[in-house]
């Protein structure tokens, strides 16, 4: 057997393998550097050459750019019509923009618990904590797997809700054939380093609400009446402001970026299926791991592998095991830890233990490794230092 890194042997690896990690090539520096060179950083043309670049891809009808993921969740939550005395109900494991995004607003989040299956957001779970208050839903398609979007319309269709698809995680995925960015009211993407494609920080909100993408629009740009200025081309000083808006405008420089990052993400997710099947090769026969699945009628985009323990397997705990895989340089991270546990929320009045199948799974879950420019020798390496692990800690 050998010795585990953290007890003093020597790491798979010599140096941390992260768990996601940008990939910047020649082309993608040099589409930058042509907007430095140009007139325009910001509200130039590269804006709406990236966004007709993402709507193309996605299939959706409108996408307009926003400054980061949590600025295009608060456009959406906004533009939707979501306000005080509004409920919103959001999964009780996401990244905490996803529930951010309603208080912003003056609304009240409500957690839903998640399918044990997917770990996204539990239709019936939704339909119970249904209110009069209720106005609309943020799902969120964790880890890269689509929710369940038919079931989740039908009941929103029922109660007149909004359905705010947090689209973080799944760019590129499909449910039953359909691309996320056609399935709901209005989808969200972000464009952190982390993400599918990269902008450095960025978002965007699609729809085929020519409406909502109007008031996206405009709320990134100080609430500024567009058609005011549009229409006003003689008295070109003139603006009226008709809502209260922000400065959520993503410059050219990024948009640029992100319409050079695009063109190799159909690429990019190939290779993180590879990943994904490596893997659940290697891994299958485990007794210590849960790993992720994916259902028959969706393809995941894989942002996140996420494997469950199987605690009762081994003699140490999720932080024992964890401390050891970042011992052999493995970057493994948990994603993520229950947003009512968060000291906010908890002040707010959020009480531990109403979601069962999330606070349950939270406790056994680490992401492992996952990112379009991980070697083979990588993956190599986080198999042999999971085996490692579970050879030094098996019951
Ligand atoms: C990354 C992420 C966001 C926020 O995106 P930023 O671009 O970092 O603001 C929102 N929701 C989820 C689920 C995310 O993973």
């Amino acid at each position: 057997m050998t010795k585990l890194a953290i007890d003093g042997g020597q790491p798979v690896k010599a140096t941390m393998l992260p768990y996601a990690r940008q990939a910047i090539d020649e082309d993608d520096r040099l589409a930058v550097e042509d907007v430095l060179r140009s007139d325009w950083l910001t509200t130039g043309p590269k804006i709406k050459e990236f966004e007709a670049a993402v709507a193309n891809y996605t299939g959706a009808n409108e996408a307009a750019a926003l400054s980061t993921g949590t600025a295009a969740l608060h456009a959406a939550i906004w533009a939707a019509g979501v306000g005080p005395g509004d409920e919103v109900i959001v999964p009780a494991i996401s990244f905490v923009a996803s529930a951010n995004c309603v208080l912003y607003v003056g609304a009240k989040p409500v957690f839903a618990d998640l399918s044990p299956d997917t770990l996204n957001i539990d239709p019936a779970d939704v339909l119970r904590k249904i209110t009069s208050r209720t106005k609309a839903i943020v799902v969120v398609d964790f880890a890269g797997h689509p929710c369940d979007h038919d079931v989740l319309r039908r009941i929103a269709d029922q109660h007149g809700l909004t359905i705010i698809e947090d689209a973080a995680h799944s760019l590129g995925a499909s449910y039953k054939g359909r691309k996320v960015g056609t399935l709901q009211d209005v989808t969200t993407l972000s464009f952190h380093p982390v993400k599918h494609v990269t902008t450095g920080e960025g978002g965007m909100v699609l729809t085929d609400d020519v409406n909502i993408a109007k008031r996206v629009r405009s709320f990134r740009h100080h609430g500024i009446d567009l058609d005011l200025h549009a229409r006003n081309k003689t008295n070109s000083w003139e603006y009226d402001v008709v809502d209260l808006g922000y400065n959520y405008r993503l410059p050219d420089i990024n948009c640029a970026l992100g319409i050079s990052q695009l063109a190799k993400s159909e690429r990019w997710l190939l290779r993180r299926r590879e990943i994904v099947d490596a893997y659940n090769s290697a891994l299958q026969s485990l007794a210590m791991l849960h790993l992720p699945v994916q259902r028959d009628d969706c393809l995941s985009a894989w942002h996140l592998y996420i494997v469950r323990l199987n605690l009762e397997t081994v003699k140490v705990s999720r932080s024992e095991i964890f401390a050891a895989l970042r011992a052999e340089n493995i970057g493994v991270n948990v994603h993520y830890i229950p947003i009512p546990w968060m000291t906010y929320y908890a002040n707010l009045g959020y009480k531990r233990g109403q979601w069962p199948v999330a606070e349950l799974e939270y406790e056994r879950m680490i992401s492992l490794p996952i990112y379009p420019s991980m070697s083979d020798k990588d993956i190599a390496d986080v198999v042999t230092a999971i085996n490692k692990v579970w050879t030094n800690y098996q019951k």
